[in-house]
């Protein structure tokens, strides 16, 4: 999962803090100290390490904790707003040219993803109501133009490549010849896909600069594999100093549970990261919203990317009906059950469950979960009265017991399931009410 590894050892490293009333400067230096070596193991880097934890530090030995009713709840905003502004803070959005089209370049090296993204891209904006055009300006590798034209047919986008002998080799002919014909035809937004080498090189940036003079672009995005580790920095500098971009993405967040380039890159070049790439295919994708990333990795549950999944999901009507309910507390377990169903057939959620709130032991059980999962929740809401299903309160030892014996299964994977619920339906409830979700799991607040 998504920074699985730091999301558990700070979860760890929480449960220990709540254990304690006061906290002593010792066991701020051992929180700090913990929090240090998980960030480093999730392969950030260490400039940004050291000066985030110092920040912690400070934060936490000083007035807001020590007056705190609840020290340990304290410290965990504090490693959250920080934690924001290491991850750039606001939420960046795209921004459009007055006068269209606008033109939003990719630069990044070579298998970063820029060719996917492109594709992932154009469809987003598609949905939006853009009419985005993609550009081939990789001339380089032999199958790049071949693979824009795979993604652009995916995504139900036209794609603006050099005819054979036409400009070909002049991927700055081609980016010019591009933004011509998006003003004949009338397109809102042009990205341009640019050759990537494997390693940053001189002639790379040469000519990614030289793409960047000629087209002007908008938005210049820097595409960032997030397994790449330790050289995330090196490579974010070379390309600022190479080309400068304005915004960054990055991509194969899926792919492993570290992922450090995520948390140094935008404090390390002033950046924003405006998008993320979470998968092969052309929906996995999303925009990058600094507060919910931190919420995600600090396991407080991303509510409002689930909701606009959601709503994704379901129609617009049946949306409304959901919020309703969470406003006036009268969503149900069977209600739950409904939606399950219905998500089963998106195929979707793993992810969606995901980003509930849950700790460590939810996230375990996630990266086993399999769709029997959701007959076993059925097997269970099924085994309950109507009253059980309506007003899970009612559910003492005895009432669990039996339904563990009807749906076959286990008081433990009931308990779990109407924890899950009460405490997702909490949770619901606050933000359709316009308020921030509390932290759950945090004792008594
Ligand atoms: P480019 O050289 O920068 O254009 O990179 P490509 O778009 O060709 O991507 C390189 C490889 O990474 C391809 O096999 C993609 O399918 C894969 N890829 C791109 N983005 C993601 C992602 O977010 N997650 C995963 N798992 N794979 C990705």
């Amino acid at each position: 999962a998504l920074f699985g590894n730091l999301s558990d050892r700070l979860a760890d490293t929480f449960t220990k803090l709540r254990s304690k009333g006061k906290l002593s400067p010792a066991d701020v230096d051992g929180t700090v100290r913990e929090i240090r070596r998980a960030l480093l193991e999730a392969d950030v880097a260490l400039e940004v390490v050291k000066d985030f934890t110092g920040r912690i530090r400070e934060r936490a030995l000083g007035d807001e904790v020590n007056k705190a009713l609840n020290p340990a709840q304290q410290v965990v905003q504090i490693v959250n707003e920080e934690l924001i502004g290491i991850l750039g803070g606001q939420t960046r959005r795209l921004e459009f040219a007055k006068q269209p089209p606008t033109v939003i370049m990719l630069a990044g090296l070579q298998g970063a993803g820029k060719t996917t993204l492109a594709g992932k891209l154009s469809k987003w904006l598609k949905s939006e109501g853009h009419t985005p055009m993609l550009v081939a300006a990789d001339l380089q590798r032999p199958n790049a133009v071949t693979q824009l034209q795979v993604v652009g047919e995916q995504a139900g986008v036209p794609v603006f490549a050099p005819e054979p002998g036409n400009g070909k080799g002049d991927p700055i002919r081609v980016a010019k010849d591009a933004i011509k014909e998006a003003n004949r035809k009338q397109y809102d937004t042009v990205i341009v896909d640019t050759a990537g080498r494997l390693g940053v090189d001189a002639e790379l940036m040469k000519q990614a600069a030289g793409i960047r003079k000629a087209v002007d672009p908008d938005e210049v995005l820097f595409v960032i594999d997030s397994l790449i580790g330790q050289d995330a920095v090196q490579t974010a500098r070379a390309f600022q100093d190479g080309v400068d971009f304005t915004g960054v993405v990055l991509t194969k967040l899926d792919g492993d549970s570290r992922g450090g380039a995520a948390l140094s890159v935008a404090s390390v070049t002033g950046r924003p990261i405006m998008f993320a790439s979470t998968g092969e295919g052309l929906d996995d994708f999303e925009p990058f919203h600094p507060d919910r990333m931190a919420s995600r990795i600090l396991d407080l549950g991303d509510i409002l990317t689930l909701i606009e999944q959601a709503q994704k999901t379901f129609d617009e009507e049946q949306a409304l009906k959901t919020a309703e309910k969470f406003a006036t507390d009268t969503f149900t377990l069977e209600d739950f059950l409904e939606q399950m169903q219905q998500l089963k057939n998106m195929g979707s959620i793993k992810n969606m469950l995901g980003m509930l709130p849950g700790g460590k032991n939810m996230r375990q059980q996630l990266d086993s979960f399999d769709e029997s999962e959701i007959t076993r929740t059925e097997a269970i809401i099924r085994s309950m009265t109507v009253q059980e299903r309506r007003q899970p309160k009612v559910l003492n030892g005895s009432r669990r017991l039996r339904i563990a014996k009807g749906s076959g299964t286990t008081v433990t994977e009931v308990n779990a399931l109407v924890n899950r619920f009460e405490q997702a339906a909490k949770m619901m409830k606050t933000v359709a009410k316009g308020g921030t979700p509390q932290i759950p799991g945090m004792g008594p607040i």
